[in-house]
């Protein structure tokens, strides 16, 4: 399976349409037919992209993105039904990666999707469960609440996070965290390990998520 898509559409046959295609394009798909639910469905079933008509019973789909903005970066293509008012979205600055037009055609969504897909996966959102980082704002959230990190603390955890599992010496984090050759101790990278940890645990106490390799380093294992 490529990911859980969100389709969220009130004309039942459309919906039908665009989730036969991505079904076929191997997507997992998922149907909401009005608003109001999405963000806590978003919240609870954390899919990998949404389709978000703007058109919707319960609550438009500009309320819903900003809603899901809150608390995630999960990408979010919007769908209008008028050409015209795509110049007034991208002004709002809502907060979604990409617009496309009724009508279209299935095949075209499906080719956005992989391209919105592609992007998101390419470094500019880490995500590993619920912890999400934004390397624009660097900002980290877990569970959609934010940790509050240094820059430092968002390098160290972003270099671990991207490579799950794989263990790093301290020497490798000071090298990849710190551009400038200022000495740094093994001391330091303990400290802002220990630092971070906190602010995790502060957010979910059972979260171990940074763990140390005794006598090597630091490894990042994702929440089961
Ligand atoms: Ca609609």
């Amino acid at each position: 399976m490529n990911g859980l898509i969100l389709v969220v559409e009130d004309e039942p046959k459309l919906a039908a349409l665009l989730a036969d295609y991505l079904k076929a394009s191997n997507y997992e798909v998922s149907i909401l037919d009005e608003g109001s639910g999405v963000a806590d469905w978003v919240r609870e079933n954390k899919p990998d992209l949404i389709l978000l008509d703007i058109m919707l019973p319960g609550r438009d789909g500009m309320e819903v993105c900003k809603d899901i903005r809150i608390f995630s970066r999960v990408p979010i293509i919007m769908v209008t039904a008028r050409v015209e008012e795509i110049d007034r979205l991208l002004g709002l600055e809502l907060g979604a990666d990409d617009y496309i037009c009724k009508p279209f055609s299935p095949r075209e969504v499906v080719a956005r999707v992989k391209a919105v897909l592609r992007r998101a996966q390419d470094g500019r959102t880490i995500r590993a469960d619920s912890l999400v980082m934004d390397e624009h704002t660097y900002r980290a959230t877990l569970h959609g609440r934010d940790l509050g990190l240094t820059a430092v603390e968002f390098k160290l955890l972003r270099l671990l996070a991207a490579h799950p599992g794989r263990v790093f010496n301290r020497r490798q984090i000071m090298e990849k965290i710190y551009r400038d050759d200022r000495f740094v101790s093994d001391r330091t990278i303990d400290s802002h390990i220990k630092k971070l940890r906190r602010k995790i645990e502060t957010i979910e106490p059972s979260a171990l998520l940074i763990h140390s390799v005794y006598s090597v380093g630091y490894k990042f294992e994702p929440l089961t």
